[in-house]
């Protein structure tokens, strides 16, 4: 049976230096703070707002929301990004989902100062994740590479097959295992023969939001596979995108849902807000956040 790749023990390594660091910090008298700007009533928007409220008292970093409610404009919730970016109290600034009706993370995640972009929803993070330069990438792309290397998968000249395509996961993680030198293939929900795409490859990442989507005939034999999906089944219970089951009887190890990159994905935001991008210029004070410098 496959291993388990918890993601428990990899948000904690993150999460206890995080802690010490941060209580050097605040001798100094230096706070980090992570803003959160919600215009939304979903209840997973709030349950996560939650976690990341708890993980803050947990680390000492301050979490701010800025809950704007449902029917917020697009004008609202920009001034208030861009009053954010500009406060020198702010260090890292998220934008929930789902937005109001008319109003695109695309369109306002421009903005977020790409220095305070800890969730890499600046089209100019992207553009810098593309040229290879600093930047923060979406914090579920970076969480992927951040538990494969906790558990020491390698990555450079691999087969890597990524299932799924989109701006928040698949596209982004496609760059960051190419700045690897990982050998990547991304399948979709055009992909005309997806076991083809996933069924060679050394690591399958599956990021589609289709419950059950991957099963044994999709991994080969030996092969880590990575669950991102966030899905309900019929008794509402949470379940990632591969049939555990029968994937685990297959795959060497398993990454799984709930249990594996939500926690990983959480502790990087505040990673990325404690100790910013690096600085080009020469030595950071902080350990710069791995990840980061792509
Ligand atoms: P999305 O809906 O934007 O994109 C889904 C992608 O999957 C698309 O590119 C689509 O082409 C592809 N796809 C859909 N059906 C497919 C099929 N049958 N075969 C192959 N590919 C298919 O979703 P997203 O925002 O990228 O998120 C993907 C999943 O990851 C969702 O379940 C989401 O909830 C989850 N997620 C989890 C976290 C976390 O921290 N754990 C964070 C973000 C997203």
């Amino acid at each position: 049976n496959a291993r388990v790749l918890s993601g428990r023990p990899v948000a904690a390594a993150i999460q206890s230096q995080l802690s010490a660091d941060i209580d050097e910090l605040l001798r100094q008298g230096k706070k980090r703070q992570l803003l959160i700007v919600a215009a939304t009533d979903d209840p997973s928007s709030a349950s996560y707002v939650r976690t990341l409220q708890r993980f803050g008292g947990q680390t000492g970093v301050t979490v701010t929301v800025a809950d704007l409610g449902p029917d917020a404009s697009e004008i609202d919730i920009r001034t208030v990004l861009e009053t954010a970016s500009a406060d020198e109290n702010v260090h890292g600034i998220i934008l929930q989902t789902p937005l109001p009706d008319g109003a695109s993370i695309s369109g306002l995640g421009s903005a977020i100062a790409v220095e305070k972009d800890v969730d890499g929803a600046n089209p100019a993070s992207l553009t810098r994740l593309l040229a290879g330069e600093a930047c923060f990438a979406p914090a579920t792309a970076a969480a992927v590479v951040e538990l494969l290397d906790h558990y020491e998968v390698g990555l450079a000249g691999r087969p890597i097959s990524v299932v799924g395509r989109s701006l928040v996961v698949g596209k982004p993680l496609l760059h960051l295992l190419l700045n690897r030198d990982a050998t990547v293939t991304v399948a979709h929900s055009r992909t005309a023969d997806l076991a083809a795409a996933t069924g060679t490859a050394a690591v399958v990442v599956a990021a589609a939001g289709r419950a059950g989507l991957i099963r044994a005939a999709h991994v080969a034999q030996g092969s880590v596979v990575i669950d991102v999906g966030t899905n309900f089944d019929d008794a509402g219970a949470l379940v990632g995108d591969v049939e555990a089951g029968s994937v685990g009887a297959v795959a060497a190890a398993l990454s799984p849902v709930p249990g594996g990159v939500g926690a990983v994905t959480t502790a990087l935001l505040f990673r990325n807000t404690v100790y910013g991008l690096p600085d080009p210029s020469g030595s950071p004070s902080l350990p710069a956040a791995a990840g980061a410098v792509l």
